[in-house]
């Protein structure tokens, strides 16, 4: 048996930690220190054969399942449940170097310090994952867990396409992988006692409050939608302007309304965000006669999310009448927001409480891995401050001393998910 007050006197070694994030983020690494391991690129391979080479290191087991996620343990074949302790690898273009990696990092660093503690023997299992493409390259993201949950079938292999046309399964092939394996690496319901993600706020909530820690309650929901507007391409010089039918002053209409309609059907923390546009034929003298952009939009509701859907629509539709463009959108994702488990939370609290460490309880507005892990298995998450919210960006950045303070709640959390004593 192992006692809490032994779990509580545990500390990470964060110097391992540090040595560890300078290591990985020179994979895939441009001259401007931004990231990029997009999913299923060489360098995204690359990041997992470094994790697992850690692994391998530290004198754990390593497996990498039908989906590419990595997984970190002390001994394979275990039928008991599992803590599993995990976060991703792979980054946006021109991403960060700790958006998922400092949740790998750390839980790696969680199964060093166990098994240089000895005790696991003393404990139910814990495991590390880095899940595959959590940041969506192939549409609504979550591969990896995704498949790890059973959410996935052989048309939405086939058919998952990035933005520039590269097809999922191509793209595993590429890297040697066999796209279908993804159907083999689903897991029961109950395999897992709890899934545990630290992860960066990537918002600018905790850094400006100066609170090390984020307990997270909730995650938020998010659909993506690609649209089209249809209009007409003519010449630029001899269509005079109210005979045009220019899809992008219809993406420029609808973009200026978003704010208003945030505000009269959303709530406080509703966002919504044109992130990607192209417009064709894309030349200097015509006028766009199509318009395709991505739209993405959040809220911690369902009910809210509903109801900005079906205004966006109206909106889209309205503009379209007015300015004779025709309106089409495909659902690239829908996912409903997820609340974190409450015994999950409890125990996170626990830690904080015992540690005296200031914390904040807060919605996560960014998607994660643990609202799939959801559906098989109660999750919890911690999230550590982001220097000015920055996320997405080379600027991304969090204190060590942040990271201290993380790891630390990451590594007794864990441990007291996976006491013996510890019932659910
Ligand atoms: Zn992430």
């Amino acid at each position: 048996m192992i006692e809490i007050e032994q779990i509580d006197k545990l500390d990470i070694d964060i110097d391992r930690v540090q040595a560890d994030l300078e290591d990985l983020s020179r994979i895939g690494r441009a001259e401007d220190r931004s990231i990029y391991r997009m999913a299923f690129t060489q360098a995204d391979m690359e990041a997992r054969q470094w994790l697992m080479q850690r692994l391998d290191h530290a004198g754990l087991q390593t497996e990498m399942d039908g989906a590419a996620n990595v997984f970190g343990r002390f001994r394979d074949g275990t039928d008991k449940p599992v803590t599993l302790i995990g976060s991703h690898l792979d980054t946006v273009p021109a991403g960060g170097s700790l958006d998922g990696a400092l949740g790998v990092v750390l839980g790696l660093e969680c199964l060093r310090r166990i098994k240089e503690e000895g005790l696991q023997d003393h404990i139910y299992p814990v495991e590390l994952v880095a899940f595959s493409d959590e940041e969506g390259r192939f549409g609504g993201g979550f591969f990896g867990s995704r498949a790890l949950v059973g959410d996935l079938n052989p048309a939405v292999i086939h058919e998952a396409m990035d933005l520039h046309g590269v097809l999922l399964s191509d793209a595993m092939t590429n890297v040697g992988l066999d796209p279908m394996a993804a159907l083999n690496a689903r897991r029961a319901p109950g395999s897992y006692r709890a899934y545990l993600e630290l992860h960066i706020e990537q918002g600018p909530v905790l850094d400006a409050e100066k609170t090390p820690i984020g307990l997270v309650e909730a995650i938020t929901g998010i659909f993506r939608w690609q649209v089209r507007l249809l209009g007409q391409a003519d010449h630029a010089g001899t269509t005079p302007m109210p005979m045009r039918h220019d899809a992008l002053a219809g993406l420029a209409e609808f973009t200026g309304e978003i704010p208003r309609i945030l505000e009269e059907n959303g709530s406080e923390s509703s966002v919504a965000t044109i992130g990607n546009v192209q417009l064709f034929p894309g030349s200097v003298n015509t006028v766009p006669g199509q318009a395709e952009f991505s739209l993405d939009v959040r809220d911690a509701d369902r009910e809210i999310l509903e109801q900005l859907g079906d205004t966006m629509r109206r909106a889209l539709s309205a503009i379209g009448r007015r300015r004779g463009l025709m309106f089409e959108f495909d659902m690239l994702s829908n996912v409903d927001p997820v609340p974190c488990d409450t015994r999950v939370i409890d125990t996170i609290a626990d830690s904080l409480d015992s540690s005296e460490t200031a914390y904040r309880r807060m919605m996560s507005g960014a998607g994660h891995d643990a609202q799939k892990m959801a559906t098989i298995a109660p999750v919890g998450m911690v999230f550590v401050p982001s220097k000015d919210g920055r996320s997405h960006t080379a600027a991304e950045w969090t204190h060590m001393e942040d990271i201290h303070t993380g790891g630390n709640i990451l590594l007794r959390a864990a441990l007291r998910l996976a006491r013996l004593e510890t019932s659910w």
